[in-house]
């Protein structure tokens, strides 16, 4: 029994140990000043949930100080039906209970982003100076998902256009597709200071109009560049380094987990294995035209 609670531990650990190294190599400096910051919006409490697939969801947290499971936060909520309308939870983040979402008879892209307005649910618009919504084809076959704009989305009001999104322009041009081809959005639609990764309760309180997005869409393909947007999708603490080119579901839609373009820059020699990811995708989409 202890071997196992031994190995139990180390597993934790290494665990641990692969998040902050990825949060190092990715430049990430500031997690909120303790690992909490660094979370999914898994425990967090969105005034719009995904559908969740309950064999995805993660196993309870560990508390690091008496290595026993965490009381869990919130139950994951139902959800009516896949793409189906997206109601807001009577859960909602108290943040976002001061500005209600306004659940839009119309659900396209337009409408979404009316919704949102001139936000102020959570702290990130403080220091913005656009929002970021998205941009691309609304009827895309191929969606790709970052965390957050940076210093160039933020004084854009455009999504991946610094040297990142170069990056994926390239990446994007490399299996066939124009970048106007595609759509691509943010989990949260306002620049974290100082690139810092959004914290559990702006995510919480911004993904929903990604779901919406997502839900409009309906893509064939979703990348999800890095681990804070395969982590907001798949409500998993599944880092990227683990979990990158295999093959994930979003509520019937292929999810393709890979690095991000930034950590890209930071680590070129991770190209390959990331190109390989995008053959896989490149490779499902060609085969749906056949
Ligand atoms: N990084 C992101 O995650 N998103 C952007 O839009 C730009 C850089």
């Amino acid at each position: 029994m202890s071997q196992e609670i031994n190995e139990a531990m180390a597993a934790i650990t290494r665990q641990l140990e692969e998040q902050l190294k990825f949060y190092g190599e990715i430049g990430v400096t500031d997690i909120g000043g303790s690992l909490s910051a660094a979370k999914p919006a898994l425990e967090a409490s969105p005034a719009v949930q995904p559908p969740v697939a309950v064999a995805d969801l993660p196993p309870p947290e560990i508390n690091a100080t008496t290595q026993e499971p965490m009381p869990k936060k919130r139950d994951v909520p139902g959800q009516a039906a896949l793409f189906g309308d997206l109601m807001p939870t009577e859960e909602a983040a108290p943040a976002a209970r001061a500005l209600p979402v306004i659940q839009s008879q119309d659900p396209s892209l337009e409408a979404i982003r009316e919704d949102i307005g001139e936000c102020t649910r959570c702290k990130l618009h403080e220091h913005r100076t656009h929002i970021v919504y998205g941009e691309g084809d609304p009827q895309a076959r191929i969606v790709f998902i970052g965390e957050g704009p940076g210093a160039d989305e933020d004084a854009t009001g455009r999504p991946f256009v610094g040297r990142a999104g170069q990056l994926l322009d390239k990446i994007i041009a490399a299996i066939g597709l124009k970048r106007e081809a595609c759509y691509i959005a943010n989990v949260v639609k306002c620049r974290p200071p100082g690139n810092r990764t959004p914290e559990r309760d702006e995510v919480a309180t911004c993904e929903q109009f990604l779901f919406r997005q997502l839900a409009f869409i309906k893509p064939q393909v979703i990348v999800a560049l890095g681990s804070p947007a395969f982590q907001c999708l798949l409500r998993t603490k599944e880092t990227i380094t683990r979990s990158r080119g295999e093959w994930r579901d979003w509520n019937g839609v292929k999810v393709m987990p890979t690095f991000h373009p930034a950590y890209l820059l930071r680590s070129p020699d991770k190209k390959r294995e990331a190109w390989e990811d995008m053959k896989k995708v490149r490779d499902y989409l060609n085969g749906l035209d056949e």
